[in-house]
C-alpha cells in the first residue's frame, strides 16, 4: 500500500497537467481548483486503503488526469441549471414552473444590470413605492379596484389571513381544504396566521346555509379556496362566489378566493375545461382574490392579490408586507409578462406557459414525427424510435383531471434498461427529463422548446454511446 500512496503525483505537477490541459482553467481562482483536485485524490486515497488499487501505474498522471478533468468539470458547474423539460408538464414545479417570455427575459436583464426607479418618483425625484410600478396593469387586466404583489401564493394567502382575520375565524368549506405540493396546507398557513380555521359542509356537499349557520361574532371572513389539484366528482356541491358575496355582504364580512393558478383567459374558447379567470372572480363581487404570479399566468414567482381597496390598503399597512416583497427581477419580470396581456390575440402566442398549454394534439403530433425523424438518423440501430398519443399535463394544480392530446416520441434502448438510460440523462448536460414507461423513454414535444432539439439528439446520441 506505502508503494501505491508514494505513486500519487505531486500537487503542483497535477495542476500543471490540469492547466495544460485546460487552459480556459488558469482564469479560475488556483484556490478553487485546488480545492477540487485534492477533494478528487482524497476519495483516490480511500479507494487505495479499501483495496481497489493494486497497480501504482494506474495512480499515474496519465492514467489519472482524464478523470480528474472529469471530476473537476462536474464540481465546478452551477448548482442551478437548465434542464430540457420534455416530461410534458408544462407547469413543472419541479423543474421551475413557468419560463418567460422573451419580453420578460429581456426587462429582467435591463433590471438585474442596471439601476432602476425601483423606489424613486420620476416626478419628484423622492421616494417612490415599489407598487406602484404594476398595480394599475393589475387592476386594469382583472377589473378589481387595488392590487398587491409579494413573494409567492402562499405568502399572500398568509398575509391575507394575518391581516383580515388574526384572532377570529375563517369559514372554509371542508371540501376545500386544500394541500399543494411542497406543505402549503390551508388548515396550517391558517393557525400561522393567528387565525381560527371553522369548517363548514361535508367534503363532497358544502351548502349556503352551512356558512350562515356557522356565523358568529368571531367571524372575520368568508373563505373560497380553489380545489386546484382535484375535483371531487359525483354527488358533490359547492357554494360559488356570488352566493357568498351575498352572505358576507349582508353581514359586512370579506369574501377571500385563493384561486391558486389564477388565470387571465379563458381556457375554454382553446377547448379546455372551463376556469374562472381572475376578472370573472372579481367581478363576481369577491374582496380579495390571490393567485400565484407563475403557474398558468406564465411568469416569474409571486403572489399576486387583488380587490377592494380598503383591505389592501390594510394589507399594506401590515409589517409582515415589508417581510415577504418582491424584488426588483421579479416585479421586472412580472410587468412584462402583464404588458402581454394587453393583447388577447396575441398572447397565447407570446407568452410560452400559454403557448404550451394551448398547443393542439396535430401540432405536438407534427413536432414529434420530426424530432422522431431526427433521431432515427443519428441514433440508428442503438435505438428503437416510435411515436404514441398520450397526454400532457398542465400541472401547477391547473385542470387537475384534464390531459391534453399529444403524441410523445418512444426510444427503446437497444443495450441498456430505460431505467439506466433515464438515469443516463439525469447526468447528461444539459440534463434531459422525459416521462418514463416500462417499456420506453418518452418525449413530450409540448414541453420542448424548438431551441432544444439539437441537444436533445446529442445527449441522447452521448447517453446510448456508454455501452
Ligand atoms: C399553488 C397554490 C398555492 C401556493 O401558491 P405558490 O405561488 O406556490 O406559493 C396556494 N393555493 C392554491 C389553491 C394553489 O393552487
Amino acid at each position: 500500500m506505502k508503494t501505491l500512496f508514494q505513486a500519487l503525483p505531486a500537487m503542483d505537477v497535477c495542476l500543471e497537467a490540469l492547466f495544460a490541459a485546460r487552459p480556459e482553467w488558469r482564469a479560475l481562482p488556483r484556490a478553487l481548483v485546488r480545492e477540487n483536485v485534492t477533494a478528487y485524490w482524497n476519495g483516490v486515497r480511500a479507494d487505495i486503503k479499501a483495496g481497489l488499487y493494486t497497480q501504482p501505474c494506474a495512480l499515474g498522471l496519465d492514467a489519472q488526469l482524464p478523470h480528474i478533468q472529469k471530476y473537476v468539470q462536474a464540481a465546478l458547474r452551477p448548482r442551478l441549471r437548465r434542464a430540457i423539460n420534455a416530461a410534458g408538464v408544462v407547469v413543472h414545479t419541479n423543474m421551475g414552473r413557468s419560463l418567460l417570455a422573451q419580453e420578460a427575459v429581456q426587462a429582467v436583464a435591463q433590471a438585474a444590470g442596471h439601476y432602476t426607479n425601483l423606489e424613486l418618483d420620476l416626478s419628484t425625484g423622492g421616494r417612490g413605492s415599489r407598487y406602484n410600478i404594476i398595480n394599475d396593469i393589475l387592476c386594469r387586466l382583472t377589473g378589481a379596484e387595488a392590487a398587491l404583489v409579494v413573494n409567492n401564493n402562499a405568502a399572500a394567502v398568509l398575509l391575507v389571513l394575518d391581516t383580515l382575520c388574526k384572532g377570529g375565524e375563517v369559514l372554509v368549506s371542508r371540501g376545500e381544504l386544500v394541500e399543494i405540493g411542497g406543505s402549503f396546507r390551508i388548515p396550517d398557513i391558517m393557525e400561522k396566521s393567528g387565525a381560527v380555521l371553522h369548517e363548514v359542509g361535508a367534503t363532497n356537499r358544502t351548502h349556503i346555509r352551512d356558512y350562515a349557520a356557522a356565523l358568529n361574532e368571531n367571524t372575520r371572513a368568508l373563505m373560497r379556496v380553489h380545489t386546484s389539484n382535484y375535483r371531487i366528482v359525483g354527488f358533490h356541491k359547492a357554494v360559488s362566489v356570488e352566493e357568498l358575496v351575498i352572505l358576507g355582504r349582508k353581514h359586512g364580512l370579506p369574501v377571500i378566493e385563493d384561486l391558486g393558478s389564477g388565470s387571465l383567459i379563458d381556457f375554454s374558447t382553446y377547448g379546455l375545461p372551463y376556469e374562472p379567470t381572475v376578472q370573472s372572480v372579481v367581478a363576481a363581487g369577491a374582496d380579495i382574490v390571490t393567485f400565484s404570479g407563475d403557474k398558468v399566468l406564465g411568469s416569474a414567482q409571486a403572489g399576486i392579490i387583488v380587490g377592494k381597496k380598503k383591505y389592501i390598503d390594510a394589507l399594506h399597512a401590515n409589517q409582515l408586507t415589508r417581510a415577504l416583497r418582491q424584488d426588483k427581477l421579479c416585479l421586472a419580470a412580472l410587468e412584462a409578462t402583464l404588458r402581454l396581456y394587453a393583447d388577447q390575440q396575441t398572447v397565447c402566442a407570446t407568452i410560452p406557459t400559454l403557448r404550451m398549454i394551448t398547443m393542439t394534439g396535430q401540432e405536438c403530433a407534427q413536432r414529434a414525427r420530426k424530432l422522431a425523424r431526427r433521431l432515427k438518423a443519428k441514433l440508428g440501430e442503438r435505438a428503437h424510435i416510435s411515436i404514441a398519443e398520450a397526454e400532457s399535463r398542465v400541472g401547477g394544480g391547473a385542470f387537475p383531471e384534464r390531459g391534453l392530446a399529444t403524441s410523445v416520441v418512444r426510444v427503446q434502448p437497444c443495450a441498456c434498461s430505460v431505467p439506466e438510460l433515464k438515469q443516463r440523462l439525469l447526468a447528461a448536460d444539459p440534463p434531459l427529463i422525459g416521462r418514463v414507461e416500462e417499456d420506453a423513454f418518452c418525449l413530450d414535444p409540448r414541453t420542448i422548446q424548438d431551441k432544444e432539439c439539437a441537444d436533445i439528439v446529442r445527449v441522447l446520441d452521448e447517453a446510448l454511446h456508454q455501452n
